[in-house]
């Protein structure tokens, strides 16, 4: 079992398959390019199930693919089938934000993909192009409906900005609710890679919104998931919302994230990580197991971002995978 320097039990591991990304998310990235690692320092599939077969036999049983955006690599079909053949139970799942599934999403599931998270700031084409610098809300929808059809499970993630889509959040809950897919409202976390303009929602705003549409009740947090729950009185719909601004679910995290780089940090918002892939180059698999002991011995208790002080985290989330 792996514990960290708290005393959580880290059972959760999220892996970024790729820094690179078809979107330019206003919260995530700038618009200019800029020079990607070279794919020699990218570890290979290979090298990244030596890692993951490690941390599955020492205890993970949670495994999200990432990214950047992880549709953009070549042949993760085959990667899913490596790391859902190697434990039949373990419970993996792929944060994307849908361009490419249309294409993608039925060899997903038969590879053995369980479950999908799609990133959906807006239903309206301007904003969503607006948010991401291209022309993507036709083919994300269609990649939410190919999804469906083909059997994954689907949760949604929405995050909330000021002045951009604050007033889509009753209207994207209601395309999830109708479809029967769970929606995460997220609270923009503030980094230095993000556009200067974008402010985030803080949670209570996005609630207010909310409450002015629907009667909602408190549901809770489910084991470690940073998502709280609340429920529509009406109909028992139940969204979450991801608030790190609180940070009151740091206490429980169970998660440690992999880079495609090689980098094993320990927290979204810290600086500090650890590089594993000389180790997992070489096969040294003893020196991999030290080197992530090592970083659970050095996790923080929490994250920084607080509701008086905005400060900018420097770890890029196209690169930890968020
Ligand atoms: N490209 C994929 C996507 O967008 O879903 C996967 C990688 S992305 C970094 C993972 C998640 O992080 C997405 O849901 C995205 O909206 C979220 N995210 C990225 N930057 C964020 C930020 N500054 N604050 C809050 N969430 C962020
Ligand atoms: Fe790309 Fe996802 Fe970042 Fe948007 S949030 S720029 S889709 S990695």
């Amino acid at each position: 079992m792996l514990i960290d320097n708290y005393g959580r039990i880290i059972n959760y591991l999220r892996v970024s398959v790729t820094s690179r990304c078809n979107f330019r998310c206003k919260y995530c990235m700038p618009d200019k390019p800029f020079s990607w690692t070279p794919i020699e320092n990218i570890l290979s599939f290979e090298e990244l199930f030596l890692f993951i077969k490690l941390a599955i036999d020492e205890g993970v049983t949670k495994i999200r693919i990432t990214g950047g955006e992880p549709l953009l690599r070549n042949d993760l079909d085959k990667f899913i089938y490596m790391i859902s053949s190697y434990k039949k139970d373990i419970d993996l799942s792929l944060t994307t934000n849908g361009y490419l599934l249309p294409h993608l999403a039925k060899d997903l599931k038969q590879a053995g993909l369980n479950r999908i998270n799609i990133s959906l700031d807006s239903l309206n084409p301007k904003t969503a192009q607006y948010i991401a610098n291209k022309d993507i809300l036709q083919n994300v929808l269609d990649g939410i409906e190919k999804a469906l059809s083909v059997g994954l499970k689907i949760k949604i993630n929405t995050v909330a900005l000021k002045g951009i889509n604050e007033h889509e959040m009753v209207d994207i809950l209601n395309y999830c609710k109708d479809r029967g897919i769970e929606i995460r409202f997220i609270e923009y976390m503030e980094n230095s890679f993000a556009h200067s303009e974008v402010k985030g929602l803080l949670g209570k705003e996005i609630l207010e919104l909310i409450k002015k549409e629907y009667s909602i009740k408190k549901v809770g947090r489910e084991g470690s998931s940073p998502a709280f729950k609340y429920e529509i009185e009406d109909d028992g719909y139940v969204f979450g919302l991801i608030d790190p601004h609180k940070h009151d679910f740091c206490e429980s995290c169970n998660r440690i994230r992999l880079s495609a780089e090689g980098h094993l940090i320990p927290c979204l918002y810290f600086d500090e990580a650890l590089n594993i892939k000389d180790a997992l180059k070489n096969r040294d698999i003893q020196r991999a197991l030290d080197i992530l002991k090592s970083v659970l011995n050095n996790r923080p208790k929490e994250n920084k971002w607080s509701h008086d002080n905005l400060d900018l985290s420097n770890r890029a989330f196209f690169e930890t995978g968020g």
